[in-house]
């Protein structure tokens, strides 16, 4: 069995916190599990490190992380550093670099959890979000700064390799779990060169998976659709903007931010892919011990899978759901009062009856 090599970015915030939680599940995991080979090297490279030493990472950082077969970030964001140190000179350049091109964030309402829209249904359907090109583009510009006749211009930037990549995955996804739609985010009605090339690419993929039924929705519907009919959905596909709000909606309609994982991935695995989860430093509540740390640790659980632990990750996800049925345990985000560290400690003490 493979040795893999995670490295370990707390960050900021709540980071650091969530993080401990996780890093307790994977260490009874090795423990339990003999055939589970795992080395951890952390890194903080995080907003104090930034003040410290003028920058957010070493020079040479990329090239420290590209060693591994995997990045567990926390979360980052500080009010004293601005977004473009923390955004743009640390988790853009990973993903960008890394070429973790697709945002895989599950959609699923987990068993204790009360939806806000339905009792007790079975939300669970996986958003594949384009992380690479598309609305979040650096290019663009101001003109006139200050004057009343100010332009801002910010394109837009869709390849056709860019979309196919996006959307042979989310296929390849749906095949490969035995899905029998996809859904594609669009709005190729009112912005008409580049959604009408995501509409044209998505639709020839998907005559390659005739297998696999595409429903094609404007956003605005769709995100309606989320609210009104969530369990219709199996895989939802859609660019780096409208993937961007459609993962935190979906977030709310299972339960909140606090459960919500997400993964960078770089399908190829010529370099690590990512697993963070989807909220952020959450600063509110930061150095409390309050926060949610299930996120965080499903996060590592759809790292395990991507490593080609899909068992592994399977049993994190069941002993996570265990301990919210008992219901006795919940961080004041699902109600209740507990700490962070008693729901991670409730999480490994699930495991062990499970294994
Ligand atoms: P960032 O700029 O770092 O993304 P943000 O302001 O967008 O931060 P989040 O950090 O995602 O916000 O937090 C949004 C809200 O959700 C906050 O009120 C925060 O306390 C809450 N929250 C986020 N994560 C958790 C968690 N794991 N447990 C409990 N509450 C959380
Ligand atoms: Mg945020």
């Amino acid at each position: 069995m493979r040795n893999y090599q995670i490295a370990v970015l707390p960050g900021d915030g709540i980071g650091p916190e969530v993080v401990n939680e996780t890093m307790k599940v994977l260490e009874i995991l090795k423990k339990l599990d003999s055939t589970l080979h795992m080395e951890f090297d952390t890194f903080h490279w995080n907003s104090e490190y930034y003040l410290q030493h003028g920058e957010i990472m070493p020079k040479n950082g990329l090239e420290t992380l590209k060693k591994y077969d995997a990045i567990l970030f926390g979360a980052i964001g500080d009010q004293r550093v601005p977004d473009e140190v923390t955004i743009w000179k640390l988790i853009m350049p990973i993903r960008k670099q890394f070429n973790q091109y697709i945002n895989f964030r599950p959609v699923k309402l987990l068993q204790g959890i009360a939806s806000p829209l339905t009792d007790g249904g079975d939300i669970d359907f996986v958003i594949i979000r384009e992380n690479a090109e598309g609305e979040y583009s650096n290019s663009g510009g101001r003109l006139y700064p200050g004057f009343e006749q100010e332009i801002a211009v910010q394109n837009t930037i869709f390849t056709r390799k860019g979309t196919a990549k996006a959307a042979r995955f989310a296929f390849e996804y749906a095949k490969r779990n035995r899905k029998r739609s996809v859904t594609s985010a669009t709005k190729s009605n009112a912005i008409i060169h580049s959604m009408k090339l995501w509409d044209e690419v998505v639709q020839e993929i998907s005559e390659e998976f005739p297998a696999i039924k595409l429903d094609s929705y404007y956003i605005d519907a769709l995100a309606a659709y989320f609210v009104s009919r969530p369990k219709d959905f199996e895989v939802v596909v859609a660019s780096n903007l409208f993937g961007d709000i459609l993962s935190d909606l979906g977030s709310a309609v299972v339960g909140g931010l606090g459960l919500s994982p997400s993964a960078n991935l770089n399908p190829e695995g010529d370099y690590p892919s990512m697993f963070e989860p989807v909220h952020g430093s959450a600063p509110d509540i930061a150095g409390k011990g309050v926060a949610n740390p299930i996120a965080q640790i499903w996060s590592a659980a759809l790292m395990l899978e991507h490593l080609g632990r899909a068992d592994l990750a399977g049993v994190i996800v069941d002993a996570i759901e265990r301990v919210l049925l008992e219901k006795e345990v919940r961080t004041p985000d699902l109600g209740g009062t507990s700490t962070t560290s008693e729901m991670g400690t409730a999480i490994c003490e699930a495991l062990q009856q499970i294994l």
